[in-house]
């Protein structure tokens, strides 16, 4: 599969031929002749959504009470449905989607417009597009030398490089203006321009394009020494602890290091700072103890101070075993998408009221149903994490692509259900139970 970081351009215009993502090409003359009227650049992409605007207030509302552990009328709902999902709805591959940035840009912004007027939840707060580059999980191993393989049809994943344990002496910290960084911070600013470029409007009225700010982007310290050295590493921590923490050390300093220099790029503010450990739900408390926490902890606090969601974490899986070195230990902020293997009740009595929650219905339930047990699942999440406050229902994690939209319209019908049933919890007027109290 070959990459070029330059989309078609037309000779005559300079621009993108099959990237212009008007809604009909009557459109586009009108709002780039309009445009060049007033002196303004040609507009490059196009996008008009419709979405209702109290909704959007709504939305916005549950998510602004969200991490003080206030409702407003409902819980807040949000699905983890990425790339993958929207690939296959568009019936579009992965060779496509990593083409080149402008072609990722022209995707995103069809898939966020799908999302916005398509998905049952509360993704949308504000008139504004998010988009970003976007490599799936293998930027940072490829960063530190993992080989990348990029395949049509499914998501990248990154090979073991190392082998033996004498080997992890070898890796180096990467430079954020070589390898895989560099074309990620060359996407983030060919998306930046371009979205400078976009019109967007919601019902008519103008929004904008958001790009997500430069960031190593969750995948954690364990999860990049995994990819590199396969499941053997597993077994490197007991049999030869100091070669893992050489890497893990290695690992962290490059994270470090790039999320420094990417905050000098991107002088944007930053409203939270999250982890991802998949790769440790698998491991003793004794080992996560000893190979995740000191690692995740130099990273939240080097990006997580200050921030009321400075030390998000997310884990697939059973962590159950977890929570209480992730509460006490990594002092975590959230717990973000995590597994369908956590029982509900589990959660509630490890976490509940401790750290925001979000998650975490089984996805191959979403996608096979039946909605009766769908209904079940989502009510037994509420019942037991509703009177806790600070949960988000989505699911545990990632939604599978092909997961019906009637599906997940049932998660909504059981939030909607639950307010109905305990009132006392929320606030259908707008303002907290408790400012109406003082
Ligand atoms: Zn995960």
């Amino acid at each position: 599969m070959a990459f070029e970081d330059e989309g078609p351009i037309c000779q005559d215009t300079g621009m993108s031929n099959s990237l212009l993502c008007l809604d009909t090409p009557e459109q586009g003359d009108t709002i780039r002749a309009a445009l060049e009227c007033v002196g303004r650049p040609s507009v490059r992409h196009s996008l008009s959504i419709q979405y209702p605007q109290d909704q959007m207030a709504q939305n916005k509302l549950r998510f602004q009470r969200h991490p003080d552990y206030r409702y407003a009328d409902r819980v807040p709902i949000l699905f983890g449905i990425f790339a993958r999902y929207f690939l296959q709805e568009f019936g579009i591959n992965f060779e496509e989607y990593f083409r080149d940035p402008e072609t990722q840009f022209h995707w995103q912004l069809q898939f966020q417009k799908w999302a916005i007027e398509n998905v049952p939840d509360d993704r949308c707060q504000e008139p504004v597009v998010t988009v970003g580059p976007d490599f799936e999980n293998v930027m940072n191993t490829a960063a530190f030398g993992g080989h990348v393989e990029w395949l049509a049809e499914n998501p990248p994943r990154v090979r073991p490089t190392i082998r033996q344990p004498d080997e992890v002496g070898r890796v180096r910290i990467p430079e954020v203006h070589e390898g895989f960084w560099a074309k990620y911070v060359r996407w983030w600013q060919t998306m930046t321009d371009l979205a400078k470029e976009t019109e967007v409007t919601f019902n008519g009225q103008p929004g904008r394009v958001a790009v997500l700010p430069l960031g190593v982007q969750w995948i954690g310290p364990h999860m990049v020494a995994i990819d590199l050295v396969g499941d053997d590493f597993y077994w490197w921590m007991l049999e030869c602890p100091q070669a893992c923490h050489q890497l893990l050390e290695t690992i962290t300093n490059g994270l470090l290091h790039a999320e420094t220099c990417f905050r000098q790029l991107d002088q944007t503010p930053r409203l939270n700072f999250a982890v991802a450990e998949d790769s440790a739900q698998v491991m003793s408390a004794e080992l996560f103890r000893k190979f995740c926490v000191p690692y995740d902890n130099q990273l939240f606090d080097a990006f997580g101070s200050g921030l009321r969601d400075g030390r998000g974490m997310h884990m697939c899986g059973k962590s159950d075993h977890l929570h209480t070195t992730l509460l006490e230990e990594e002092r975590i902020t959230s717990f973000q998408l995590f597994g369908h293997n956590v029982k509900p009740a589990v959660a509630r009595k490890n976490l509940g009221g401790k750290c925001c929650l979000w998650g975490n219905l089984d996805p191959i339930l979403l996608l096979d149903g039946p909605k009766e047990k769908i209904r079940e699942s989502a009510g037994e999440f509420l019942e037991a994490l509703g009177p806790c406050r600070g949960i988000v229902l989505g699911d545990g994690a990632n939604v599978c692509p092909g997961t019906p939209l009637d599906h997940l319209a049932v998660v909504s019908e059981a939030a909607e259900r639950y307010a109905r049933e305990r009132p006392e919890l929320f606030d259908s007027e707008g303002s907290s139970p408790l400012s109406r109290s003082r």
